[in-house]
Parts: C-alpha cells; structure tokens; sequence
C-alpha cells in the first residue's frame, strides 16, 4: 500500500482527475484502447501512473498486468520533472519503482514498475521487442502534439495491441497490452476516428476539469517589432497595479528570455532596491555584446507610460473588490473575452479569487502585494529547454514572502509542465521552431505565430487555481483572421530518413502503407529513400518496387541512436581498417550530434539563432577553446572538446567548460551520447550480428578498451596523417551529397553547395577561417536573418 505524505495527499486532493480514478482504471482493464483528454494542469501525467500503480499494474506477482507501466512524454523536461514528483508522491525512490529515461540520461532501475521516457526511447525499446513484452501498458502524453515519434508510435501501437491481444488469447506467455493515450485537447480526434489506427473505438474519457474562468484581454495593435519589450512593459504594469498572482510570460527563445529576465530583475530585485535603468543598460552592454536591442525604458513605464492608462488612483485591492476593472485599466485592448469557467460557478469562482488574494497579502494589510514602498520584489525565474534541470525545478518551489513569482518561459511551459500558482499570462503569441527547406539540406529558426489552440493552451494556464488574465500582445483580428487553427503534425515539417530506417528495421517495409495519423508527402518518403540509397542502407529499388530492401549496413546503422547519416560515417570508419579511427569516429559523431558546443565571442556580430543553442555570446576575447581547434574540420574540433572534456576528471568538468568557454550541459550531453556509442559499438562488435564487411574485425575492440585509451592522445592529432585522412573520407561517406567548392572570390569563406544556387559562409566559431580549403563536406546548412553557414564544415580534397 502507497504511503502517501499528508502533503501529498492534500494536494492530489485538489486535483480533478482523482474524483475519477475509479471510472479510468475501469476503462482501461476492459478497452484495449482508452483516450483520456483534459485540461492541462488536472492530473493526467502525474496521476494516471500513480492509479495503475495502485491497481497493480506492474506489480510482477499480478496475474493480469505483471509488466510496468511505460509513459512517455515529447520533452526531456517533462520526462524527468514527472518522474521526480511521481517518485515523491507514492513515497519511493526515484530509480526504484519509479524511474525514467531519457537520451542523455537515464535514472531506472532493472524493473520499475512505472517508467518515463521520451517517446524516442520507446520507439528503440519497439525496435528491440516489437511486442513490448516489458509492459502491460503504454501511456503516450501530449498526444495532440503530434511529435513524429508520437505519431509513429501511435501507429505501431495500434498494430501492437491487437497483436498481444491475439496472443495473449492462443495462451502464448504473454498478457494483452493497453495503450492510454492522453492529450490536453480534443486534438486526438484524428486518432479516434482513423479506421485504420481504431477500427474499434476506444474508450474516451473527458476530465471535467475545474477551470477557473480566465479573461483574455487582446491588444489593440498587434505589436510586430518589439513584443520583447512589450512583454516586459506588460509585466511590470501588472506588478503594479493588480493583486498577488504568479506571472508566466511565453517568450521565443533563451537569449529573449534571458534579458527580460535582467530588465524584470533590475526592475524590481527580490532584495534591496531598484538598480537605476542607466546603470542597469551599462551592465547589458557589457555582457552581451551588440545583440540586444534595447528600445524600451522600465522607468518611463514605471512613470506611467501613456499607454498603460492614468495611474492616478491606484486601484484599491482589499481582496474582495473586482479586479477585471484594473486587469483591463493595464491593457490596451480592443476586446476581452472570458473563456473556460468549466464545473466553476460564478460565486465559487469569486470565493476562490478572494481566498487567494487574502492568503497572498502580506501582513502589513496593504493589500495585494504592495509594501509601503510600493510593489514588493519579483522572483523572476527563466525556463528553456537548455536550462540545466536543478534550475527547471525552482518553477516549483514558493516564491519568497511578499515577492510576485514571473517566470520567463519559452514554448517548453506551454502544455509540458505545470506552474503552480498562476494567475497572469502575458503571451507574445510565438514560438520559435527549426523549418526546413530545400529538400532538408537547409533549415533556419523561425519566429512563427503559434497556432489558436496553442494560445488558448497558454491563456488557460492563468485559471489553474483562481480566475486568471491572460494578455495576449497581438488583437483578435490578428488572432482571428491569421492564426490557424492547429500547429501542423510535426512529421509534416522534417526531413524522414532517420524515421523511415527505424521503421524498416522493424520490418515495415512498405512505409507508404504505415497508419500514419498524417502520412508525410510522397516527396519526403521519396527524399528519404534517396538519401538512405546513397548511404547504402538500402538497395536500389528494383522492378518496381517502392524502396529496395535494407541491407545489412543498413540494418546495423539502425541499431544507433543518431541520425542515418552520423551512422555511416562511423561505420565507414570502422571499415577502413586503418587503426586508431574507430575512437575519434565515436566522438566525431556524438560531436555533431548536438549543437556546437563552442560558446561565441561576443565581438562577433553574427545573430546565433541555433534554438537551443542560442545566446552563447560571451565576454570579449579570443575564445579559449581555440585550442582544441583542428586546422581543417569543425567536426575534428568539436570531437577534440569532447574527448578532451571527457578526459578530465568528472569534479573538474564545469570549470574545464567555463574556462574553455564550451557549453556546458551540451558538453555533457555529448560525453553521454558518446559513451552510449561505444556501448553499443561493442555490443555490434561482439555479437558480430552483421558480417566481417559491415562490422569487420574484432581487433577494433581493443581501440576502444578504456585500460587501453588511445582517446586521450587525439586530443592533439596530427594533421595530415592517415587517421585524418580516413576520418574525413568517412565524413564524406556520410554526407557525400553536402560537398561545396570554395568560391575563390577575394572572400575566402564563401562556399557553393551544388544544391543551393547561393553563397553560404563558414560559421563565425569555424576553425577554418584560416586555410580555407578549397572544398569541405558539411553536415547541415543553417540560414539567420543575416546569412546562410555552414555547419560542420571539415576541408577535404577533391
Ligand atoms: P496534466 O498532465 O494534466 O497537465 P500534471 O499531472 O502534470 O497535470 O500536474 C498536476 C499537478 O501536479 C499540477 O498542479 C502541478 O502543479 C503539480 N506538479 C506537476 N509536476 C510537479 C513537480 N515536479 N513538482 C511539484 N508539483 C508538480
Ligand atoms: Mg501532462
């Protein structure tokens, strides 16, 4: 029996989906299928684990369900925050009963009874078992996210149920497998109603949440340039002037969300007084660069900017009064509108917003949030995706007394995790997002509006606990008229290979007839086969066929967790025979697997608008991890960090990153990646499942003997000799069609890949300013605002 903590169990308390943990359990021991929709914020993730826990599920001496319960999320951060707080609330270690898995990371013990992962890793744990024999049941979170690997497992998934159900009846030793699939919108409809994926319709459960209604006030211009600062202004006009209640804002990326940050904090600091807006520009300045655009004045605001209304009667909170006059009096708005309010009556819902506001005053009877001097302090905290995890969590814990919580977050808080006590959202109605083009050869981060359901997403997260605000910087025409009404599955948007070999190592081998909730275009199915083709992972297709069979290179790239092409080029060098090149191929490739680890000058100018990668301006000064740069090859120098870092003791490795200005959680999450590799390398090695000519000789083993580190002295390879010369024909192998000329202007960095018609340029962070060879092999093309780079640029010869 579960243990709960008195805390824990008061808080569950207040959770809408306890009232149904009774009615979901019940659907899930009878339906195959069940679709359980509701609110963010009611429960499901945390909760619906919690209760097939309790009916046994995973509980090794249970007849009907021995094997655990699998949850799987789209993002890393939910993944690890759930698991955590899952762990604490049935009053078990994390790693024991309860673990999880993500790619970089993994905490789980040899059998959990309730596992989270991303939904990555459960589509190789289908791979190595396509019956999931682990697990008596399957969660997929977020399923109106539509990840490609969420729609992919979605349609296994629906091969995979039947398949143990058949089982399972002949008596073969296996017991049926149930597949929860939850969403915090209707959005699963295109599942529900795919014949194809339910010919028997599953059971659909609907949380009646408690959502507290909230007042969606929109602008009266849409603000197109600098939503930035009105983000900022709006905050600090609802510090001001409206009662206690958490702020989130939804930002685009880490740099923006990090100078609103600096402005909230010098603003308004949790302690001792407001630094003055001048010295607090100074200061920008300094740190970072050129590339902030500083076009708004906290104090001109805080004088009562025109266009926040006359502040001269400050409204008066009490904790009984309205507040949707003053929550309007902040807004320059053309029209307001009350959404959700479900299962909340009007008196519950005023009773509750009272509550709140007399539990939040502080004793001085001020009222609201204020002190004597005005506004107390904010506890500003950023949230992005790579935000080391100690620091995610502080989103959870109580701001200190008197202080407003504002959290800072980009597309990671929209629906992933919930933010305990918000009442305000200021929404810029954007998300950045990788786009490609060009048949994928190119991509580009883009500021785009975020769909209708995604605003309305953002927008409830403000009546979670009390009726909320939410301030959206952009008018409802705007809304209305040029928003649509969903984000596009993403499997429509991305390059398919890697999914496609994944899908044929599964033995689907016409993956034109896979259940697709959304099948990709033709064309990128089409790419895909061309691209696997020439990486000779497939055959040439032959009579007709639609693809030509796996071949046995193909079938062991498919055993890596990295991309098609990050697998060949491995392969290709354990097939030279050359000695001494398996090593550095391993962390060539777990290198360019991530984003360059390599932090900017700042007197660089150049708009870094690597997602996650972005804002890693620096201080000025040569960059000191110019000392792990290979004269001729990004990927070698990238390598060359990791090895480095690897070889450094583990207490040293943030000093190691913050003294050779590298990236610190990407260098980690190289360093694990890399060690997974190697792993799995040996495993091909010694099972040597795959023929002498794909995996040849055994010897290769002994390179990767850690008593026996040759890794250590590549730090320093020599340029020019035949491990070089290796490693760069396996980079070609496994980017052969990414080869581009030097165009021997007087701008020496200018290249012309054969499939662009335009110039591109090596990266600021590139270490081959200096020879310029005359062709490179890159791994992708990367266009900003300003220009297109190169990325993972290595010199070869023609
Ligand atoms: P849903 O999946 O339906 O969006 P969750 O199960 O994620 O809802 O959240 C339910 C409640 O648990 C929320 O009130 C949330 O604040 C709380 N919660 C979730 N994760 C954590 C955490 N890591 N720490 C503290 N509270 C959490
Ligand atoms: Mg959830």
């Amino acid at each position: 029996p579960v243990q709960r903590t008195g805390k824990i169990n008061d808080s569950r308390e207040g959770l809408p989906i306890v009232q149904e943990e009774h009615e979901i359990v019940d659907a899930i021991n009878t339906n195959p299928v069940t679709v359980i929709c509701g609110a963010t914020g009611c429960g499901k993730t945390t909760q619906v684990p919690q209760f097939l826990y309790e009916a046994g599920y995973g509980d090794p001496d249970c007849d009907s369900h021995p094997g655990a319960v699998a949850v799987t999320q789209p993002r890393r951060v939910a993944v690890t925050s759930t698991a955590r707080r899952v762990a604490e609330e049935l009053n078990v270690p994390l790693g024991g009963d309860v673990g999880y898995q993500v790619r970089y990371d993994k905490n789980v013990g040899d059998n959990p009874r309730i596992k989270f992962m991303t939904d990555g890793i459960l589509l190789r744990e289908v791979q190595a078992d396509f019956l999931l024999r682990k697990y008596s049941v399957v969660i997929i979170d977020e399923a109106h996210e539509r990840s490609v690997n969420t729609d992919i497992l979605l349609g296994l998934l629906s091969r995979i149920v039947p398949l143990r159900a058949a089982l399972a009846a002949e008596g073969k030793a296996v017991t049926p497998l149930r597949l929860v699939v939850m969403s915090a919108t209707l959005r699963v409809e295109e599942f529900v109603e795919n014949r194809k994926l339910c010919p028997t319709p599953p059971a659909l459960l609907q949380v009646a949440t408690r959502q507290f209604p909230v007042t969606v006030h929109f602008s009266r211009k849409t603000e197109h340039a600098d939503y930035v600062g009105a983000a900022t202004k709006k905050v600090l006009a609802i510090h001001r002037k409206l009662p206690p209640g958490g702020i989130l804002v939804f930002l685009t990326g880490q740099r923006e969300v990090e100078m609103v940050c600096r402005k909230l904090r010098d603003a308004y600091p949790l302690h001792g007084k407001r630094v003055n807006a001048a010295e607090s520009s100074d200061d920008e300045d300094e740190d970072s660069g050129d590339a902030m655009d500083d076009t708004y004045d906290v104090d001109a605001i805080d004088a009562g900017g025109e266009d926040l209304g006359g502040d001269d009667d400050e409204p008066d909170f009490d904790g009984e009064d309205d507040m949707s006059d003053a929550a309007s009096d902040i807004s320059e708005e053309d029209e307001v509108l009350v959404m959700g309010g479900e299962g909340v009556g009007e008196e519950e819902a005023a009773e509750a917003e009272a509550a709140w506001t007399r539990a939040n005053a502080p004793s001085t009877g001020l009222g609201a949030d204020k002190t004597a001097d005005g506004p107390g302090g904010l506890n500003v905290l950023p949230l992005y995706a790579l935000l080391p995890p100690n620091l995610q969590q502080r989103v959870f814990q109580a701001s200190p007394d008197g202080s407003r919580m504002v959290i800072v977050a980009t597309n990671v808080a929209e629906t992933s995790l919930t933010i305990p006590g918000i009442r305000y959202v200021v929404d810029a109605g954007r998300a950045k997002e990788r786009v490609y083009e060009r048949d994928a050869s190119l991509s580009r981060f883009q500021v785009g509006w975020v769909s209708k359901a995604s605003a309305d997403q953002r927008a409830g997260r403000a009546g979670r606990t009390s009726p909320g605000h939410c301030y959206r910087l952009f008018s409802s025409a705007h809304f209305v008229d040029e928003m649509k009404a969903h984000a596009d599955p993403q499997i429509l948007g991305v390059p398919v290979e890697g999914v496609v070999l994944q899908m044929r190592a599964m033995g689907i081998d016409k993956v034109v007839n896979f259940p697709f909730i959304s099948p990709p275009e033709r064309s990128a199915l089409a790419a895909a086969e061309k691209t696997l083709q020439i990486l000779g992972a497939v055959e040439k297709s032959r009579h007709g066929e639609e693809i030509g069979p796996l071949t046995d290179l193909g079938r062991a790239m498919a055993v890596l967790p990295i991309s098609p092409r990050h697998s060949r080029m491995l392969f290709a060098a354990a097939q030279s025979g050359v000695g001494g090149c398996l090593s550095p191929a391993i962390a060539i490739a777990a290198a360019l697997s991530l984003d360059s680890p390599f932090l900017r000058n700042s007197s660089e100018t150049v708009e870094d608008d690597e997602e996650e990668g972005e804002a890693k301006a620096t201080p000025k000064g040569p960059p000191p991890h110019v000392r792990f740069h290979h004269p001729a090859s990004d990927a070698l120098s990238a390598a060359q960090a990791l090895l480095a870092y690897d070889a450094c003791k583990s207490s040293d490795a943030v000093t190691f990153c913050s003294t050779n200005r590298l990236h610190e959680k990407t260098m980690r999450e190289m360093s694990d990646l890399r060690r997974q590799l190697k792993r799995l390398v040996v495993n091909l090695a010694t099972t040597s499942k795959f023929g002498d000519d794909v995996f040849p000789n055994a010897a290769v083993l002994n390179e990767l003997d850690d008593s026996n580190q040759a890794a250590s002295s590549m730090i320093s390879l020599p340029p020019g000799g035949d491990v070089e010369r290796t490693l760069r024909q396996a980079l070609c192998a496994g980017w052969a069609d990414r080869i581009a000329p030097n165009e021997k202007s007087t701008k020496a960095t200018r290249y012309v890949p054969a499939l662009l018609d335009a110039a591109v340029f090596l990266h600021p962070t590139s270490s081959l300013h200096r020879s310029s060879p005359d062709y490179v092999v890159y791994t992708d093309l990367l266009q900003t605002d300003k220009r297109a780079y190169i990325v993972g640029a290595t010199g070869i010869e023609p």
